[in-house]
């Protein structure tokens, strides 16, 4: 049921015929009170009560089946919480909550793994599950706002695509879950206040340009070289910086919006400020901001995260030699591996890679 948008909402109650200002009292039961209760309220219509009784529930056409919070940890930087969701066919997925002064960020994931195998992130290092779909992402939103709700806390502020899974390897699904959220009359977070972030697919990242998506979009690079790059994420032979940095240009030509680059900053491979000043010249004519994130650790890979010194001369280098404006990261939630790059899960038993 989650997945529906808006427009399928009511083109669906309207082809059972009902009309369609019915549809704008159940979107809200779903998606602003978050609702998972299949008992319509009192004051539904009759004939949208009927419906739900009819179409809604197990074994029917439609399903609402809340995913399982099986654990919940909290980290001791008292920002950081991070929920592990069982979805109904058992695989499980991780999101993340972070809130600062009152205003919380939710990191969701878009899928069970990764395909792409980026070295040094743990989400890689297991593999790829598979896809989530659509209501399956709505629902970690969902999750992460019922749990402020529950603590008196102010509503979602922001939400980054910058779980387990890469994005635009899930592109439809992932599209249907974000017109959803950003819905006024529902979760109701802003296009502008959504983060995608993206390894690199540049089919993706053409597509996002060309269907004028509303989004923040993020590029993940790590490398200035395509050599230093693809030793570090494989898709990078794929799809070679040169046509990368072709379709980010394009995408903020015609957007008119700045990218994020994000460089996971490793100790003695990507830290120099020799590299810095290739990514700066990387990044000449694209409106940018760069997102420096110093390397969390995980199990499959052996670097440490740049010195402080190191990032501190790096973000030098991009601001002198070109003007370009960065962040350093501040690592979060590092005790409970909720940090970036640090999410995976066990694997069932019988699962695909
Ligand atoms: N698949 C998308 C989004 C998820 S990862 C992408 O790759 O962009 C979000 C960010 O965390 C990416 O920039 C990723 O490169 C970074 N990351 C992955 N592993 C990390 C690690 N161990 N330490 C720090 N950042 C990491
Ligand atoms: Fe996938 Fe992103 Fe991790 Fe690379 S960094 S393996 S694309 S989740």
């Amino acid at each position: 049921m989650l997945e529906l948008s808006l427009g399928e909402l009511i083109g669906t109650l309207t082809a059972a015929g009902l009309s369609p200002a019915h549809a704008r009292p159940l979107w809200r039961h779903l998606h602003h009170e978050l609702q998972w209760d299949l008992s319509p309220p009192a004051g539904f219509p009759p004939p949208l009560r009927r419906w739900i009784a009819a179409n809604l529930g197990q074994g029917r056409r439609f399903s609402l089946t809340p995913p399982q919070e099986i654990a919940r940890v909290a980290s001791t930087d008292g920002l950081t919480s991070k929920f592990l969701l069982r979805l109904e066919d058992g695989e499980t997925v991780e999101t993340v909550l972070m809130g600062f002064r009152g205003r919380h960020t939710a990191c969701i994931s878009t899928q069970a793994g990764c395909a792409m195998g980026c070295l040094f992130c743990a989400t890689g290092q297991m593999g790829f599950v598979r896809n989530l779909r659509a209501g399956e992402i709505v629902a970690q939103v969902r999750h992460a706002q019922s749990a402020l709700r529950n603590a008196g806390s102010p509503a979602l502020r922001n939400l980054v695509l910058m779980g387990m899974g890469e994005p635009l390897h899930n592109y439809e699904a992932v599209m249907t879950a974000l017109d959803i959220i950003s819905d006024p009359g529902g979760l109701n977070i802003g296009p502008a206040r959504i983060t995608l972030s993206t390894v690199g697919v540049v089919p993706g990242i053409l597509r996002l340009a060309e269907e004028r998506r509303p989004y923040r979009l993020a590029v993940s690079l790590h490398g200035a070289s395509d050599e230093e790059r693809s030793a570090l994420v494989p898709v990078g032979r794929r799809w070679p910086l040169q046509e990368l940095m072709a379709a980010c240009r394009t995408y903020s030509a015609r957007t008119g919006r700045h990218i994020f680059f994000e460089w996971t900053l490793i100790r003695g491979i990507n830290d120099s400020t020799a590299q810095a000043a290739r990514l700066a010249a990387l990044l000449a004519g694209i409106p940018a901001h760069v997102n420096l994130i110093p390397l969390n650790p995980t199990g499959g890979y052996d670097g440490t995260a740049a010195a402080p010194a190191g990032a501190k001369a790096f973000q030098r280098v991009l601001l002198a030699e070109a003007g370009i404006p960065s962040t350093l990261r501040q690592r979060r939630g590092i005790d409970v591996a909720a940090g970036c790059g640090q999410l995976r899960v066990e694997k069932r038993p019988g699962s695909p890679r």
